[in-house]
């Protein structure tokens, strides 16, 4: 089991200056930080991170919310941490997530909802490769 996940801080969590409320929350649910940066995604990178969601309706409308401002990407280490990020994150709209979430306590709606997690073991390691080189990564160089 895996004990890395990708967390991203949107836009949403940084225009509303809750990247400090989030980054508590998560540290207090028992995550390390072990890379973090602040980025810009164009929307090409954009469209590759979430190319999954391509034939979706809501594809174009992704891409404007999350390339509208920067963004924070961060892996996570815990046991178990795919699993234990997306309960401590809840569910995707945040009228359907658990109390004391990050996404009930801090989101607006389905779209602006906060933070991203990877959704599974296999994504996360491809996620992490798609914003960090091992040399950005604690206890790696
Ligand atoms: P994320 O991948 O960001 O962690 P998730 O896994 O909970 O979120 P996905 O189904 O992967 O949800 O959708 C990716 C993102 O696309 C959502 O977090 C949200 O920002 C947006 N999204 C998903 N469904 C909708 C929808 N029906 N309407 C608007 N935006 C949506
Ligand atoms: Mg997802």
């Amino acid at each position: 089991m895996t004990k890395q996940t990708l967390a991203i801080l949107k836009p949403d969590c940084v225009q509303k200056q809750l990247i400090g409320k989030v980054i508590d929350h998560l540290l207090n649910a028992g995550f390390r930080i072990v890379a973090m940066k602040m980025t810009h995604l164009s929307r090409e990178s954009a469209g590759e991170f979430y190319a999954v969601h391509k034939e979706r309706p809501f594809y174009p409308d992704l891409l404007d919310f999350i390339t509208e401002s920067e963004v924070v990407p961060m892996i996570l280490e815990k046991e178990n941490a795919v699993a234990d990020l997306r309960e401590t994150i809840g569910a995707t709209d945040p009228a359907e997530a658990e109390e004391g979430t990050v996404r009930k306590l801090y989101a607006e709606n389905k779209q602006n909802n906060i933070i991203h997690a990877s959704d599974s073991e296999e994504n996360a390691k491809i996620e992490i490769a798609f914003f960090f080189s091992q040399k950005e990564i604690i206890d790696n160089q």
